[in-house]
């Protein structure tokens, strides 16, 4: 498909500081930028102090802004919505005064690209006319959702708080309570800013005239899941979203990972062949210690080695008890470079808190998972890598919500041993790398995507 380049094009990307935010956002700048386009990535100062080597990359530039916090918020969960409202107004006072110099210095903003809970962006580029588009983060299923739970289609979820309750959504496959991601549950009050975040999103794209966003999954995934709402909203499968060289079979290279513990490599180069459980729940999600001990005990039952990120601050490096004897069978590390990880030959299966990265890049890596989600999509993520894609296996919470030593043995053996998910496991892994390559869907649909809003700015 022939490209329309322009040099005139200059594409801010607003991301919201996570991991799971940041890393998509660079594969997309790097994509984007190879069609010709200028990039400016926006985050906060934070964020991008914690990323070791920002890469150096022609057309890509970087506009950190102080999100009033600065890595230093110590409120809890509960109080996560004061640092929403300080990224918000002061990251919009940013990005309109960054827009506003970019106007005047010869590479004016020709449209924004923000990511989720990040809306507050689109409402800055609509004060100088510039377009913009969502680039949803998360499976094509839950935009759905959610898009159906704060629509006209919101009775749909009357009683969904009621456990045998199935909800059938069109085009989404039969959904009970425990698969619903978080935020559809509006009564719950630290979920407040997320959900009037995503009510203020839909809202948004409901005023648009043929609304496109752009999604990190590929066609072959999400098939219906993308197509179900096309006379309300398009969208864009580009995914996945992850560094190009690892869906490649022979080289790692650099990325723009965080990377604080080393040796690891090493370590998993002296395994043998996947007999490795690797276990990661991202960037920011806390886990209670008493699962934590849960987790610890259930991988001594299995006793095989495993490698596991404990994060710094996280419970469970001082709580579990049984560290020491855990540290004789596997390996405990504060970060490690996951991508790495999961496509090292001796990682059998991957016990994962299901963000949405961390699902991609497993089945990516064609490793079976382990589901353990804990709250926001990673719930109706899991339900999609069991019961859909049957990559995995979801862990069940027994007695009082806690998944107990015995549930967690269970499940990795199953992901250990079960030919069916490993066959399945593989399946999608060809098909992630087929929809990435030259030809593949979504690179065909980013250029068409891209080729649109470029050509809407070349008079
Ligand atoms: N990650 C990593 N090393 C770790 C843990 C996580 O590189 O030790 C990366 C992982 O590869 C993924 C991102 O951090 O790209 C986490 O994103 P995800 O959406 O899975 O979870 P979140 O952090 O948003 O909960």
């Amino acid at each position: 498909m022939e490209i329309f380049k322009n040099e005139k094009s200059h594409v801010l990307i607003a991301i919201f500081p996570g991991q799971g935010h940041i890393n998509p956002s660079l594969q997309l700048s790097k994509q984007l930028i190879k069609l010709g386009i200028k990039v400016t990535l926006t985050t906060s100062l934070s964020a991008f102090n914690k990323i070791k080597n920002l890469p150096n990359i022609e057309g890509l530039s970087f506009a950190p802004f102080s999100d009033g916090y600065d890595g230093n918020f110590e409120g809890s969960f509960e109080e996560f919505h004061l640092f929403y409202s300080s990224i918000k107004s002061l990251g919009s006072e940013f990005i309109f005064n960054l827009v506003k110099l970019n106007s005047t210095n010869g590479t004016p903003i020709t449209h924004v690209i923000y990511t989720v809970v990040m809306e507050w962006a689109c409402l800055v580029a609509k004060k100088f006319n510039i377009s913009s588009t969502l680039f949803w983060i998360q499976p094509a299923t839950v935009f759905d959702i959610y898009y159906y739970r704060y629509t006209n289609y919101s009775d749909y979820f009357k009683n969904c708080d009621s456990k045998d309750k199935i909800i059938e959504l069109p085009g989404l496959p039969p959904l009970s309570p425990i698969d619903l991601p978080s935020f559809v549950f509006d009564d719950v009050e630290c979920n407040n800013w997320a959900t009037e975040s995503i009510k203020m999103q839909m809202e948004i794209l409901n005023n648009e005239k043929n609304p496109k966003i752009l999604v990190n999954t590929f066609d072959d995934l999400e098939f219906d899941a993308l197509r179900i709402l096309k006379n309300n909203v398009t969208m864009v499968a580009i995914g996945p979203s992850i560094p190009l060289h690892f869906l490649d079979d022979n080289s790692f290279g650099a990325d723009m990972i965080e990377i604080r513990s080393n040796n690891y490599m090493d370590w998993l180069n002296l395994m043998t062949n996947k007999s490795v459980i690797y276990i990661a729940f991202g960037s920011y999600t806390e886990i209670s210690s008493q699962l934590m001990e849960e987790i610890g005990q259930g991988l001594l039952k299995c006793g095989r080695p495993f490698l596991w990120v404990i994060r710094e601050g996280q419970n469970g490096e001082k709580m579990v008890s049984c560290k020491d004897e855990l540290e004789k069978k596997g390996k405990i590390v504060n970060w490690c470079s996951q991508v790495k990880v999961l496509k090292h030959p001796s990682v059998g299966c991957f016990l994962t808190h299901c963000g949405w990265n961390s699902t991609l890049e497993g089945i990516a890596s064609g490793v079976p998972l382990v589901a353990c989600p804990i709250w926001n999509d990673q719930i109706c993520n899991a339900k999609l890598v069991q019961d859909v894609w049957q990559t995995g296996v979801r862990v069940n919470a027994g007695e009082g919500g806690i998944v107990e030593r015995n549930e967690f043995e269970r499940c990795i053996e199953i992901a250990m041993k079960d030919e069916e998910l490993q066959k399945n496991a593989k399946k999608w892994r060809d098909l992630a790398k087929k929809a990435m390559g030259e030809n593949g869907s979504s690179n065909v649909n980013l250029k068409a995507y891209a080729n649109e809003f470029l050509l809407n700015h070349s008079c």
